[in-house]
C-alpha cells in the first residue's frame, strides 16, 4: 500500500504493544467497562465484575463524542478520577478516549491507552496529539473509511514516534439497519496482511444487539483477532450512554467463559499445524 512507510508489515512481521504487562499481539486481550463513567459506584462495581469474569484492562469514557449535544457528554476529569480510583483497586490498566487535542497531555496522565473513536479517526490534529503523547493509542476505524484511510491514521501516530497503535474495527455504516453497523470481520484476516499493528474487535457499537455480541465474539477469535472491546455496564437499564448494547456482568461472564477455550483450541490448533 502506498505511502504507508511504518504501518506496513513489510517493515515487521508484527508489534505487540505492552500495557503493564498486557501485551496486545501476543495474548488475546480482553478490554470491558461501561460506556461512559456516570458515578463512582457504577464504574467501581463494573470493574470489580469484570475483572472477576476475567477482563484484561478496564475501559469508561470520561468525554462522550455524541452524536446530540444535548446528550450526556461524560464527566470529563471527575471521571477519570474514577477511572483511577477503579484502576487502583483492581490493578486494570485504563483505557480511555480523547476528543480533543487540547486535552490530550493531561488525559495521558490518568490513561494507560487513549481511545480515538470512529468519529475522531481522520482528526489529524488529535492524531499527531496522541503521537507525542507517550501513551499507547486504540484507533477505532472510522465508520465510513477504508482499510487504507484507517492505516494512514495510523500511520499518523507512528510518525511522530508512538510506536504503539492497536486497530480496533468497530463496525462500518452500510445499508443493513437491524444492526447499528456492519462488522467487518474480513478486516482482522486482511489487516494482517497488510501491517504489523495488532487489530482487536469491538462487537459492542458493530452490533448495537447484546444477542449478537457472544456470537461475535466468537467469530473474532477465530478471524485471527488480538482482543475485543467490549461493553459491560452493572444495571444496563440505567446507564446514561448505549444502554440498549450493554452487557451485564452475567452475560459477560457467559461470553469469557467460552471465549477463553476457543481461543486455547485455536492455539492448540495452530501449534500442531506448526510441528
Ligand atoms: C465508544 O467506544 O464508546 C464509542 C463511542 O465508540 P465509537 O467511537 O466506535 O462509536
Ligand atoms: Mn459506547
Amino acid at each position: 500500500m502506498k505511502n504507508l512507510k511504518l504501518a506496513s508489515r513489510e517493515i515487521a512481521q508484527r508489534t505487540v504493544v505492552n500495557v503493564a504487562g498486557v501485551e496486545i499481539g501476543r495474548d488475546f486481550v480482553v478490554i470491558a467497562g461501561p460506556c461512559s463513567v456516570e458515578s463512582e459506584e457504577q464504574t467501581l462495581e463494573t470493574a470489580r465484575a469484570v475483572k472477576a469474569a476475567g477482563a484484561d484492562m478496564m475501559r469508561g469514557g470520561a468525554f462522550k463524542p455524541r452524536t446530540s449535544p444535548y446528550s450526556f457528554q461524560g464527566l470529563g476529569i471527575a471521571g477519570l478520577k474514577i477511572l483511577e480510583k477503579a484502576k487502583k483497586e483492581t490493578g486494570l490498566p485504563i483505557v480511555t478516549e480523547v476528543i480533543d487535542p487540547r486535552d490530550v497531555t493531561w488525559v495521558a496522565e490518568f490513561a494507560d491507552v487513549l481511545q480515538i473513536g470512529t468519529r475522531n479517526m481522520q482528526n489529524y490534529s488529535l492524531l499527531k496529539e496522541v503521537g507525542r503523547a507517550g501513551r499507547p493509542v486504540l484507533l477505532k476505524r472510522g465508520m465510513y473509511s477504508t482499510l487504507e484511510e484507517w492505516l494512514n491514521c495510523a500511520e499518523y501516530i507512528l510518525s511522530e514516534g508512538n510506536p504503539d497503535v492497536i486497530l480496533c474495527e468497530r463496525g462500518i455504516r452500510t445499508f443493513e439497519k437491524y444492526t447499528r453497523n456492519t462488522l467487518d470481520l474480513s478486516a482482522v484476516p486482511a489487516m494482517k496482511e497488510l501491517t504489523h499493528l495488532p487489530v482487536i474487535i469491538d462487537p459492542t457499537h458493530s452490533t448495537g444487539r447484546v444477542s449478537l455480541i457472544g456470537p461475535m465474539s466468537l467469530a473474532s477469535v477465530a478471524a485471527g483477532a488480538d482482543g475485543l472491546l467490549v461493553e459491560v455496564h452493572h444495571n444496563p437499564e440505567q446507564a446514561l450512554c448505549d444502554a440498549e448494547q450493554a452487557l451485564t456482568p452475567e452475560q459477560f461472564k457467559q461470553i469469557m467463559n467460552r471465549l477463553r477455550p476457543l481461543k486455547a483450541f485455536i492455539d492448540q490448533q495452530e501449534k500442531s499445524e506448526v510441528i
